[in-house]
C-alpha cells in the first residue's frame, strides 16, 4: 500500500527518514525518544543541538487538527452540546491523543528535514576518478 520512499511510510511505521530501514525510537513508539542515529545507514537524527524543538510547532498544529476534528464530529453527530460539551470533548480528545501526538510530532519534524536517500551534506558520490585504465 504505502511503499518505501513515502516520507508518510517512515512517519507510519516509524522508520529513519533517510533509508526507511532502521527504527526511528528508541525503544517503543511510545517513548517518543529518537535515537541518536540509524542503527542501519548510520544517519543522525538530529542536524543541531535541540532540534527536536521545532517539532512544538507540530504537536501544535497536530492539536489543532484534532480540536477541529472533534468539533465537526460533535456538530454532525451529536449535535448541541453546548460551549462546555465542546470544551469538555476536546480536552478529552487532545489528552487521549497526546501519547500519539508527541512521538508523531517528532518523526514528522524528522522527515521535513531528512529525505529518502539524500546524500550527506559533503558527501560526494563515487565516481572513478583516479581509476588508472
Ligand atoms: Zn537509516
Amino acid at each position: 500500500m504505502i511503499k518505501k520512499g513515502v516520507r508518510l511510510y517512515s512517519i507510519l511505521f516509524g522508520k529513519c527518514p533517510h533509508c526507511h530501514e532502521g527504527e526511528f525510537f528508541e525503544g517503543s513508539f511510545f517513548s517518543g525518544k529518537p535515537k541518536e542515529k540509524c542503527s542501519i545507514c548510520d544517519r543522525k537524527y538530529s542536524k543541531e543541538p535541540g532540534f527536536y524543538q521545532g517539532s512544538y510547532y507540530v504537536v501544535y498544529a497536530l492539536g489543532v487538527a484534532i480540536f477541529v476534528a472533534v468539533w465537526v464530529f460533535i456538530e454532525l453527530f451529536i449535535g448541541n452540546v453546548g460551549f462546555n460539551g465542546i470544551l469538555f470533548s476536546v480536552i478529552i480528545g487532545l489528552l487521549v491523543s497526546a501519547p500519539f501526538t508527541y512521538p508523531l510530532s517528532k518523526i514528522i519534524w524528522a522527515n521535513l528535514f531528512f529525505h529518502y536517500l539524500e546524500e550527506k551534506p559533503g558527501e560526494e558520490k563515487m565516481d572513478n576518478e583516479g581509476d588508472a585504465s
